[in-house]
């Protein structure tokens, strides 16, 4: 992409109203644009951060063995008072009539919906288990919607749901999710601790949140050390048993405010004990047949016996990720990108608009760079060196190059190392192998 025919609505003054980095970097690199209160429009630089997450938690769903479908944004209260959660829900609900009077709502989450789309459908525990997911636009009108995307009223959630016949069952489900969500935060290039968690109006009695540590994050969190470190999974067989995942992790003290036990936590070696912010990317619960059971969403048993079908649902917040990524990515000088969901993969800088020999390299370097799939964002303003430079930092792509007139005579471009800062003087062919390698 071109800079000059893109659309990158760069504001040069901080925003006074946005108290954390990720939201005045969110506003100041041209992503988003408030609408009203929690609301926003994704511009073309935050739309892609967007989408490369998204991919890459439906990648990560897909492996775990769950089926991507689409549910409406709109749904009829009738469902929700077959749970009894049209009223227990609570101001947090956008309510909505229609032209006939029939009470609709904008969904805040889909329980009641995919319980109702299973019973339409499924009979026999032959079908078992399943996994249906969807991610879609929710609505919650938050009493204090703040720090951009991160508490939003309109917000994208990754919601998948699990089906299965015994309790047995549903847990090795919810095992599946656990082990697909260490796998997908690890690719987002984010540290997120899986925590032992309050289940809130969704219900249950399992249930674990999975929480980036850093300072701005909203609620305390409390949990060992090595848990932060831990590996994750990566290649594992999901049809094989994944308890020792789990194990693994949950032997270790982690556990929001709500769940904290101080004298359990005070048992961890004071050298280990981590006390921290922490900010809420994704929630999974098992909670039976909480919704089956007023919704009459049964299957045969083996012995045709109708049985209640066991449940769990598992949410990731795919807008909230754009912020929460930028509150564990980012210095003085803007966003620093992990290479997963840069929005480009490397800006060039021409120093020199009016010089031709900088003009016709950059160009070669630009196109040599579309055509390695580096996905390139060419500076080509006529803006003043030092714009582009902290435009460049500002928005974060992992790698600059940086051709000017005096490095080309020597026959050299500049490349920087925007998470380390690094500067390299290479040939532009030295500089386009590191960067393939870079991104291989
Ligand atoms: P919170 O405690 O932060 O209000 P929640 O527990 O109500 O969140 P869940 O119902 O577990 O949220 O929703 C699943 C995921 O959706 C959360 O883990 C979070 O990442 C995301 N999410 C929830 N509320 C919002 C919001 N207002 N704005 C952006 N993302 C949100
Ligand atoms: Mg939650």
């Amino acid at each position: 992409m071109r800079l000059s025919r893109y659309f990158l609505p760069v504001l040069k003054e901080t925003p006074a109203d946005a108290t954390v980095a990720s939201h005045r970097y969110m506003l100041r690199a041209g992503m988003i644009k408030q609408n009203s209160a929690g609301i926003y429009t994704w511009l073309p630089l935050g739309h892609r951060v967007l989408k490369k997450i998204e991919q890459i938690v439906r990648e990560e769903q897909n492996k775990a063995g769950a089926i991507e479908m689409l549910m409406p944004t709109i749904q009829s209260a009738d469902l929700w008072r077959e749970t009894g959660r049209y009223d227990a829900y609570g101001p947090e609900m956008l309510r909505i009539t229609d032209r006939h009077d029939r009470e609709m709502l904008f969904g805040p989450t889909n329980e009641d919906m995919i319980t109702d789309v299973f019973r339409s459908f499924v009979r026999s525990y032959k079908d078992l288990p399943k996994m249906l997911y969807h991610i879609q636009w929710k609505f919650r009108d938050e009493t204090r919607p703040r720090f951009g995307v991160m508490r939003g009223r309109e917000f994208l959630m990754k919601d998948t749901y699990s089906f299965d016949l015994t309790k047995e069952d549903a847990v090795k489900s919810y095992n599946k999710m656990f082990t697909a969500y260490l796998n997908t935060f690890a690719r987002l290039g984010i540290k997120a601790v899986p925590m032992k968690a309050d289940t809130g109006p969704i219900g249950g009695d399992l249930s674990h949140e999975f929480v980036i540590l850093a300072e701005s994050g909203e609620s305390e969190v409390f949990c060992h050390r090595d848990l932060v470190e831990m590996a994750p999974p990566g290649d594992v067989d999901f049809e094989g048993d994944l308890s020792h995942i789990f194990d693994e992790r949950t032997s270790l003290y982690a556990a929001t405010e709500e769940m904290h036990d101080a004298e359990e936590f005070a048992k961890i070696p004071k050298d280990k004990q981590l006390s921290a912010r922490g900010i809420e990317v994704g929630h999974i619960f098992y909670f039976g047949d909480k919704y089956s059971a007023p919704m009459k969403a049964t299957v045969m048993d083996s012995n045709g016996k109708p049985q209640n079908v066991m449940m769990g649902s598992y949410g990731i917040g795919v807008s909230r990720l754009v912020g929460g990524i930028i509150e564990a990515c980012h210095d003085e000088n803007g966003i620093v990108w992990p290479k997963s969901v840069a929005p480009f993969g490397v800006g060039i800088i021409n120093l020199n608009m009016k010089d031709e020999a900088c003009g016709v390299a950059a160009t070669d370097f630009y196109e040599k760079c579309v055509e390695a799939g580096l996905d390139p964002l060419y500076d080509d303003s006529p803006d003043r060196g030092g714009v582009k430079f902290s435009r460049m930092d500002l928005i974060g792509l992992p790698y600059q190059i940086v051709i000017g007139p005096r490095g080309l005579k020597e026959g050299i471009v500049e490349v920087k190392d925007r998470a380390t800062g690094e500067r390299q003087n290479l040939s532009p062919e030295a500089a386009m192998n590191l960067l393939v390698e870079a991104f291989a």
